[in-house]
């Protein structure tokens, strides 16, 4: 099978603590050469300072990092004065997103009146200020906002119309969700490489809360598979660890080689992925 790439997902943590154990954690999992890692956006534009923070800390540990950014809340003016501020800190890497409601994510949408008002916009913003590498969203299951799936993958073509590089996905439980989803995005000529988000969150009722929330179905036997050990935290992560990397494997075996990890600020479960992975098969044992 085909060498993989990896990126990894972080938030921003809150505190100064934080910031230097999440940096601990990048440079462990930058053992195995991840392509970029990311930090993402607080709702509402909430850890505008914290995400600058962790993203030019990793930069400057050596790692390629992506900050995160939406559009919610901000003026144009207010967006082009944060992408410049990346941009003169040396970041090259933006994931553009069009984000959710202050009042959260059940809550309308509304575009700020001179803001960007979608992800696409967004792009096209960045694109035009700014010689920097994008990634955007995409929903193997649909965004709950889009109707159709015309309206999806037109939206997601719009997206790489306007200079997106890369889509990264929400997260899945089934390599045919992704693999069904690029099928069609494919067929509808959209030829912008996607990447499929892993998550690795072991808190099994949690993801399965906030999939509720986010329209990512959760299958019954997976389900099933976890409801056995909701109890004990060892077994769970173990699951957890299992399952992803089930999951990579099938979707290696449908071609796919880039995987973003979101690893919820931890190395344990992303490392020991990571490892099985990129390693030769001894050195995988030893370490
Ligand atoms: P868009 O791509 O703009 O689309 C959102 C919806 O609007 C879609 O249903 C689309 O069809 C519709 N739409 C688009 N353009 C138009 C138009 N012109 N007219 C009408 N409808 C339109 N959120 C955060 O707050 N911070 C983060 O750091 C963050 N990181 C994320 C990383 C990844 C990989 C993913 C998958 C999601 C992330 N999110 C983050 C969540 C994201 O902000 C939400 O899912 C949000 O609801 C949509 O953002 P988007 O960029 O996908 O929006």
């Amino acid at each position: 099978m085909s060498a993989v790439n990896l990126s990894y997902e972080f938030f921003p943590p809150k505190s100064e603590r934080g910031q230097k154990n999440l940096l601990k954690v990048a440079q462990k999992l930058s053992r195995f050469n991840p392509g970029f890692v990311s930090v993402t956006y607080g709702a509402g534009g909430t850890t505008q300072a914290p995400t600058f923070d962790a993203v030019t800390a990793m930069s400057n540990a050596g790692l390629s990092t992506a900050a995160h950014l939406t559009c919610v809340d901000a003026s144009r003016a207010q967006i082009d004065a944060i992408v410049d501020q990346y941009y003169h800190a040396g970041i090259r890497r933006i994931v553009a997103l069009r984000g959710d409601s202050p009042d959260g994510i059940d809550a309308a949408y509304r575009p700020t009146p001179d803001g960007y008002a979608y992800a696409s916009d967004l792009v096209a913003g960045i694109k035009s200020r700014r010689d920097i590498d994008i990634s955007v969203s995409a929903y193997p299951e649909r965004h709950p906002e889009s109707g159709t799936w015309d309206a999806e993958i037109d939206n997601l073509k719009r997206k790489a119309d306007a200079g997106a590089d890369r889509a990264i996905t929400q997260y899945f439980f089934k390599a045919e969700t992704f693999l069904s989803f690029l099928e069609k995005v494919r067929a509808a000529g959209v030829t912008l490489p996607i990447v499929p988000g892993i998550m690795l969150q072991p808190n099994f009722e949690g993801l399965c809360n906030m999939s509720a929330k986010c329209g990512v179905a959760v299958p019954g036997d997976v389900r099933a598979r976890f409801d056995r050990i909701t109890a004990d935290k060892d077994a769970l992560k173990a699951e957890t660890t299992q399952f992803a990397r089930g999951l990579i494997e099938d979707l290696r075996a449908g071609g796919v080689t880039d995987f973003h990890l979101y690893t919820l600020n931890k190395s344990g479960i992303a490392a020991q992925i990571s490892r099985s992975l990129t390693m030769p098969r001894r050195q995988n044992r030893v370490a």
